[in-house]
């Protein structure tokens, strides 16, 4: 089953730079693809515009069918929130418990006003924990986010990210801000995360090392333009 179609996609800022040009590739279920290219290429624009958060200048991007471009605000927004989203910088709230961080993506959602009292339901627990124990991080749920390493922070948005039950797993260079040493234990969490859950994952990387050591796939974008799409092993030419 294809869980993403992105399809001719450009996109043209306001100031008139065209960040993506004709952008066409798929990906199926448990997919782990690498997205990679210089400073500027235009890989957050792509992540963006897949998450509904840039409108395309041209173009169709599906998930799981669902035509995403054309669709209204709020049935966009349903489709964002199945969409787990990992930042470069984390961006959990450090005064709240790690436990709380995770409840507070789409459960937090589910929750309502419950939520903000802090109040959830003992089956939300339930798949919080489960989620925090899917990235080793089960022993840290009630410490304060901000008390915690920031490679502990990015198991803590994996686990968040997984609470929502994604369709798609994107993730803006989400080791660009830990030291080398953890890159690979948090790659391998999300590639796991990937094959296990059987949820597709896109990850922006500028280290073409670590993106061949770990991707079943790569895709190599220069000034907005696919240069390259295929297995680590067929990639020889600079970007
Ligand atoms: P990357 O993630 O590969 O570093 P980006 O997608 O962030 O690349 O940016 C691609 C290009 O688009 C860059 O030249 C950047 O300056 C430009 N760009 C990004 N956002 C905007 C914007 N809001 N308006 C105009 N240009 C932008
Ligand atoms: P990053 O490289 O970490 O993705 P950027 O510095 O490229 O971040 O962009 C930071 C913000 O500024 C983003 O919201 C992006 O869309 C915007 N931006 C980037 N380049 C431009 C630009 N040339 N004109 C206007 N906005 C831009």
């Amino acid at each position: 089953q294809t869980s993403l179609e992105v399809s001719g996609v450009s996109k043209i800022y306001p100031n008139g730079y065209e960040a993506l040009a004709d952008v066409s590739f798929n990906m199926q279920q448990g997919e782990f693809i690498c997205i990679i290219g210089r400073s500027g290429a235009g890989k957050s624009t792509l992540l963006r515009c897949i998450n509904g958060l840039h409108p395309v200048t041209r173009g169709s991007i599906r998930i799981q069918g669902t035509e995403i471009t054309s669709l209204p605000d709020e049935e966009k927004l349903a489709i964002r929130r199945r969409i787990g989203f990992i930042f470069q910088e984390f961006n959990l709230v450090g005064r709240l418990s790690v436990m709380h961080n995770v409840l507070s993506g789409r459960l937090g959602y589910m929750n309502g006003f419950h939520s903000v009292i802090g109040y959830f339901s003992q089956e939300h627990r339930q798949k919080a924990l489960e989620c925090l124990g899917r990235v080793h991080m089960l022993h840290r749920a009630t410490y304060r986010a901000d008390n915690i390493s920031g490679g502990e922070k990015q198991r803590v948005a994996i686990a968040r990210a997984l609470a929502q039950e994604p369709l798609l797993l994107l993730a803006d260079e989400p080791v660009a801000s830990l030291d080398p040493d953890l890159t690979w234990g948090i790659m391998e969490d999300l590639r796991s995360v990937a094959r296990e859950e059987h949820v597709p994952t896109l990850v922006n990387i500028h280290d073409l090392e670590t993106a061949k050591a770990f991707a079943d796939r790569i895709i190599g974008i220069a000034r907005g333009r696919i240069l390259y799409d295929g297995p680590p092993s067929g990639l020889t030419t600079e970007l």
